[in-house]
């Protein structure tokens, strides 16, 4: 974050289904837009639907597909760069092969979305890192404080694939976000929904260039709006609180 272009690249958004809410995807894309996002990585929480059945799994893997095209379709429309993240599941039967520079270009893995400790889990995470690391495309990991979603449970990932850059999203919990950037120079951490003073604490210990701005909009509006109508005048709105209050904090 010491690029004054910082904010222009959002590398944590998504659309689809969360909970009882739908995001758009193509008024999501236009509300990151109306507030001068020019690059952004994208995710698609309907990827947290767990399916029953293979058939289900092949549905949502369809379904989410679509949404991506039409994120793209729209990005392409107001000329901005979407880099599409595959969000990956052991349950849905993922394999990176979809992950090819054309449809996605990167992934994003949820340590509590899946069972990443059962044999598929952590062969998939291999495929991973292994298309990861062959391609140059990044790995963005929700990180939280539990043992489950710790950043520590992926460490031997990280020292095993120096070349693939893991973003640790939310930052969480900073004392081993801090030692683990010590420690791995490929790894970075994103601002959405990181408290301000942990931020502060990681950019005192000398890792502010390894900050990048993400927001995780817009689960931003789902937690202060619930119930809301989803128009692109809220969703801007808070997009652009969600920016401003940031800026506060840090200058
Ligand atoms: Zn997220």
């Amino acid at each position: 974050m010491e690029d004054p272009d910082a904010f222009a690249f959002d590398c944590h958004v998504h659309f689809g289904q969360y909970n009882h809410l739908y995001y758009q995807p193509s008024l999501v894309v236009k509300a990151l837009h109306q507030n001068g996002v020019q690059r952004a990585w994208v995710s698609s929480t309907t990827a947290c639907i767990a399916p029953t059945s293979f058939d289900e799994a092949q549905y949502l893997s369809g379904h989410i597909d679509e949404e991506m095209q039409e994120a793209i379709e729209e990005a392409n429309r107001l000329k901005m760069a979407l880099i599409t993240l595959y969000w990956a599941v052991p349950e849905r039967y993922c394999t990176p092969d979809k992950v090819d520079g054309e449809m996605y270009a990167g992934f994003k893995i949820h340590p509590k979305i899946g069972e990443w400790s059962s044999k598929n889990g952590s062969d998939l995470l291999h495929d991973i890192c292994v298309c990861a690391s062959q391609k140059k495309f990044p790995i963005l990991i929700h990180t939280g404080i539990d043992d489950v979603d710790s950043p520590a449970r992926f460490e031997k990932y990280f020292a095993e694939y120096p070349e693939v850059t893991f973003v640790l999203a939310h930052c969480r919990n900073t004392q081993e976000i801090i030692r683990l950037f010590g420690k791995y120079g490929n790894l970075l951490g994103d601002t959405a929904f990181c408290a301000i003073e942990d931020y502060k604490k990681i950019c005192l210990a000398g890792f502010k260039s390894r900050m990048l701005w993400g927001t995780d909009f817009p689960i931003t509006h789902w937690h202060n709006r619930i119930g809301d109508k989803i128009t692109l005048s809220v969703l801007s709105e808070n997009y652009k609180n969600t920016l401003l209050l940031f800026k506060s904090k840090i200058l």
